[in-house]
């Protein structure tokens, strides 16, 4: 089963770093991030978008878990 994904588009401020860091999954629309679909195959590139977002605005969940951002 896959992973879903949420962005807090009122947390977000529009760094750009998770669509830089992985376009597959993130775009700016304007300026603010969104998923480009709020499901996603499990990955450690999902992950580190989580987790390298200043605004902790990305949260990635699988099914009742959240498993993005990882604790540090
Ligand atoms: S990394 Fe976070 S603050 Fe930056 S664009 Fe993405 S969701 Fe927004």
């Amino acid at each position: 089963m896959g992973w879903h994904v949420t962005v807090d588009r009122g947390r977000c401020m529009g760094s750009g770093i998770c669509a830089a860091l992985a376009p597959e999954l993130f775009e700016l629309d304007g300026e603010r991030s969104r998923a480009r679909s709020p499901e996603i195959p499990p990955g450690e590139t999902a992950l580190d978008a989580a987790d390298s977002c200043p605004a902790l605005a990305i949260t990635i969940t699988d099914g009742a878990e959240t498993v993005g951002p990882r604790p540090d």
